[in-house]
């Protein structure tokens, strides 16, 4: 069930990324392929595969991104932004390591690893 994915690796900085935040609970970095002139993933560093696996023991992680997201969208000034999880295959979900999309129009500054 923890099969490695490129999120791990992302997180072990085995491979690089354009980080834009990390505390101890939560990596955001920039999407490879973006879908808007910002798309970040934000991924807790516990790891959980999908949203279809969340237990009440991990019920917390998907809420903590969220907020996460919205503090670091609040510490850049950015207005407005899509916040969507894909859940399993059928959802669209191809990196099966728990991620919240953050998408805006504004830009961001990433530090490359
Ligand atoms: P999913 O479709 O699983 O919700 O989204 C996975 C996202 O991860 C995709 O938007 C894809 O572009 C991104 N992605 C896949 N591989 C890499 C990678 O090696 N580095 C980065 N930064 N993003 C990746």
């Amino acid at each position: 069930m923890n099969e490695m994915t490129i999120f791990h690796r992302i997180l072990s900085r085995e491979i690089p990324a354009s980080v834009v935040y990390e505390d101890d609970e939560v990596l955001a970095f920039k999407d490879i392929h973006p879908k808007a002139a910002t798309h970040l993933l934000f991924i807790p560093k516990q790891f959980v595969a999908s949203i279809a696996d969340i237990t009440s023991e991990t019920a917390h992680l998907p809420g903590m991104l969220i907020l996460k997201a919205q503090k670091f969208a609040l510490e850049q000034g950015i207005a407005g932004y899509k916040l969507t999880f894909h859940v399993g295959k059928g959802g669209g979900q191809e990196v099966m390591y728990l991620h919240l999309h953050f998408l805006t129009e504004e830009k961001v500054e990433g530090k490359e690893y």
